[in-house]
């Protein structure tokens, strides 16, 4: 029986190749329901799989703001159920704060926390009654420390971590194993779909000379971070096929293999299962005798 993967924001990015590896798979073994929000983008991933997999590989609409849209994406898994669940759909934030319109920080919390947040409610309950299932979270180092003029990119990404530890805790109980993986650069469209205040913007006018010289320092130092250390999706597809495949997956995996001095500051266990484990133990001690 195939293993039943349905993954959020397919048209471009980690999403597309994540989708494109498994539906390509030479095992066959995954069925893999790729959504996304706008199927008018569809095109860049049939490209990318050719037309080959039509038994492995189906294309659903699905806006992850948009709770109906979820339901009915859910509704048209042919299998009636999901086993493994890739939450990955995300948007980027970048500017100084005091220019960040409501609107705009409103829908990144939208996107990147209540819509990770709502997905996972709307498959939790099927898992839990199936009796297993895996979630995975496409994280970012940015959810683990903060960056300057992220601040509410990183808070949604912050918060997922939260929200994702405190489920984990839970679901182990179910025989549901939740995973994040943890990003630092990748090369996909997240520059270009980021919502970024560019240096001649008449928002930027009221910003304070030093604030715009930061910034400006900032972006130089991203655009040199992306230039030399950003991953391909393909090597982050690769950490996703290791929690896919693991038989006990670990709550967090970092794509690269060497762990960046800052991350470490903010990162005593990298694979965060002995927290996982020990808050286990405190509320739930009385099941495990
Ligand atoms: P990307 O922009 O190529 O992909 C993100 C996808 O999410 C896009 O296809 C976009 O259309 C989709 N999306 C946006 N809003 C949506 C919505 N409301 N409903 C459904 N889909 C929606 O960038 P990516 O790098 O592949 O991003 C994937 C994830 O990785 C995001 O959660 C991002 O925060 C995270 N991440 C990226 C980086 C990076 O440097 N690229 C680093 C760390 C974490």
């Amino acid at each position: 029986e195939k293993k039943v993967v349905l993954i959020t924001g397919c048209s471009s990015g980690i999403g597309l190749s994540l989708a494109v590896r498994l539906a390509s798979d030479t095992s066959k073994v995954f069925k893999v329901y790729a959504t996304m929000r706008n199927l008018a983008k569809k095109e860049r991933l049939l490209d990318c799989v050719k037309g080959l997999h039509q038994d492995t590989l189906e294309i659903l609409q699905m806006d992850v703001t948009d709770r109906q849209s979820i339901l009915t994406a859910r509704d048209k898994v042919v299998e009636k159920r999901v086993d493994i669940l890739v939450c990955n759909a995300g948007v980027g934030l970048m500017g100084p704060l005091e220019v960040q319109s409501l609107d705009s920080m409103r829908h990144i919390l939208e996107v990147n926390l209540l819509g990770t947040i709502q997905t996972m409610q709307v498959f939790l309950s099927g898992m839990k009654a199936q009796g297993q299932g895996r979630i995975l979270v496409t994280g970012s180092t940015g959810g683990l420390h903060g960056l300057p003029f992220n601040e509410v990119y990183c808070a949604s990404k912050f918060a997922i971590e939260g929200a994702c530890e405190s489920l984990a805790v839970l679901l182990q109980r179910f025989n549901i194993q939740l995973s994040l993986i943890e990003c630092g650069p990748v090369n996909s469209d997240f520059l270009i779909n980021l919502q970024k205040a560019e240096l001649g913007d008449s928002s930027l006018q009221q910003v304070d000379g030093q604030t715009l010289s930061l910034y400006e320092k900032y972006l130089q130092h991203c655009s040199m971070v992306f230039q030399n250390a950003a991953q391909d999706t393909e090597d982050i597809v690769e950490v996703f096929l290791d929690a896919i495949h693991s038989t006990s997956p670990a709550f967090r995996y970092f794509t690269n293999s060497v762990m960046p001095p800052v991350t470490k500051l903010k990162v005593p266990e990298p694979d965060g299962m002995e927290y996982i484990k020990a808050m286990s133990k405190i509320i739930f001690a009385d099941e495990d005798q």
